[in-house]
């Protein structure tokens, strides 16, 4: 199937657009066909710089690579395919042609009317009692236009270059109806729909002409986009009519909600896909986030990869009722990725992160176990740094830290404790045991056991100078990394603080 991502340029991908793309991906995948990316760049106010690179290289990120229309290569935007050219506002001698046709055979019309004969159209009828006027066809024969003006009056005008645009001319009284791959039969009553303006004065096309015209030309089979266009459905139908076109296959996805219920805006947080890779979220988490917003594969399995999307994503698996982007969600499928990678995968991938902060992580044989370490505990890969900021870098005392009301441990007791403690792990390593995690823990267990302290009144404020962290690995793990000598130092060094 050849399936298509159509975004305007007018701001930062939307999470939603990207499910879009990635539902078209999907399918174009899953049947051996083609996604391609279109870019809609009709309304050039609402165009915003930078909008187009957001979006390309979001895509990118996200391993959702169109194989035609607009792409990246090389990281330059280039178009590619056999259909182009991709990118609407090069393609508007090709708008005029069909707008002609349209034109030509009565199914569009030229409209002169001026801003102030619309704004005056538009009281009149409200105080006829019409609250919500539109240019229709009730109110057509009352305006100027090529169905009002006799032809010389419109060849006049035109020879004049006196500025008009072209509206569709909707049928009255019909039903208009569209069979809906999610929404199942749809119908729309033509009165309730409005002369939509196609090609606007200043040449360019609207969105509908625009995109009825390239999903025909471009051969899209089938149109997979978010709910909120729907209401653009009826006129769209009405254009392939007009033109004598087969309509393709549509599948209008359900909007995105937040927590509350209310449709996902920009107010409720992060709207933009790619602040989630600025946070550090993963791409395949990412992607496995969206493909649930909306659909299910009818199992309780939640984690998918895109080949295992591809093979397991259907249509038919999408509901109706809006989908609550869960951010809760996110995270813990970000958790779940992480843990499932194998230590070498994750300290692969971390590695770099750690080393930009702590160089000595590039020559660090312990890295892998150290790695390890954090792999249960971590969610966003720019927290390892600091995770492992004790192994590089000798923490300060923190006695705020050390002192800790729940591990009943006050600063008046932790010189006696450093000292018990330090007297014992001499013991170990040197001789006959190991400094191992299993000596270490029978070590202070029995410590702990023997002067009548509780095992957090050791293991906290170890943990604590060890680290200088309010969060770490535990008092053992810590010391089996960092070593007999260094622990020790430590210990003996805080000794001197209090
Ligand atoms: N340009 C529209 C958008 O920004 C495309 C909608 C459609 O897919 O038809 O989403």
């Amino acid at each position: 199937m050849r399936t298509r991502f159509a975004p305007s340029p007018t701001g930062l991908l939307h999470v939603g657009g990207l499910r879009t793309a990635l539902f078209n991906y999907l399918i174009a995948k899953k049947t051996g066909g083609t996604f391609i990316l279109r870019i809609e760049d009709t309304d050039q106010e609402r165009e915003e710089d930078g909008a187009l690179e957001n979006i390309l290289s979001t895509l990118n990120w996200a391993g959702i690579s169109p194989d035609e229309g607009v792409v990246l290569k090389d990281g330059k935007i280039t178009e590619l395919g056999d259909y182009g050219p991709y990118t609407q506002s090069n393609r508007l001698d090709i708008y005029k042609k069909y707008v002609k046709e349209l034109v030509d055979n009565g199914h569009a019309y030229l409209a002169f009317d001026t801003k102030e004969e619309l704004d005056q159209m538009r009281e009149q009828e409200q105080k006829a009692g019409n609250p919500s006027p539109k240019y229709d066809y009730s109110i057509r024969m009352r305006m100027c236009n090529s169905l009002t003006l006799s032809s010389d009056e419109v060849s006049e005008r035109l020879k004049k270059n006196t500025p008009h645009v072209i509206r569709l001319k909707t049928p009255e009284g019909r039903k208009i109806q569209a069979q809906d791959i999610i929404r199942g039969k749809v119908e729309f009553q033509s009165h309730t729909i409005d002369d939509a303006v196609l090609l606007k004065s200043d040449g360019f096309p609207t969105y509908h002409l625009a995109n009825v015209v390239d999903d025909h030309l471009m051969e899209i089979d089938l149109v997979i986009r978010g709910e909120e266009w729907l209401p653009s459905l009826p006129k769209h139908i009405l254009l392939y009519e007009a033109f004598g076109w087969k309509a393709p296959e549509f599948a209008h996805v359900p909007l995105l909600m937040n927590q509350g219920g209310g449709k996902l805006s920009k107010r409720q947080g992060d709207v933009s896909a790619s602040i989630y890779s600025d946070k550090g979220y993963l791409p395949g988490v990412m992607i496995n986030f969206l493909a649930l917003l909306g659909w299910n594969p009818g199992t309780t399995e939640e984690i998918f990869t895109m080949s295992e999307l591809i093979e397991k994503f259907s249509l038919d698996r999408i509901q109706k009722a809006g989908a609550v982007f869960d951010t809760e969600k996110l995270d813990w499928l970000q958790g779940q990725w992480i843990r499932r990678m194998t230590v070498i995968e994750f300290a692969d991938l971390i590695r770099p992160i750690v080393a930009e902060k702590y160089p000595d992580a590039n020559n660090d044989d312990n890295f892998l176990s150290r790695a390890g370490l954090i792999q249960e505990r971590i969610t966003f890969f720019n927290e390892a740094p600091e995770m492992f900021s004790y192994i590089y870098e000798r923490p300060s005392i923190d006695k705020k830290l050390i002192a800790n009301k729940k591990q009943k441990v006050t600063l008046d007791i932790v010189p006696k404790i450093l000292s018990v403690i330090i007297e014992d792990l001499n013991c170990l390593g040197g001789g006959e045991l190991d400094w191992n995690l299993e000596n270490l823990k029978t070590t202070l267990f029995a410590l702990a056991e023997s002067k009548g302290y509780k095992n957090g009144q050791i293991l906290w404020p170890m943990r604590a100078i060890l680290t200088g962290l309010p969060y770490s690995p535990g008092a053992f793990e810590v010391a089996e990394i960092l070593g007999r000598e260094e622990t020790l130092d430590r210990l003996k060094e805080a000794q001197k603080a209090f």
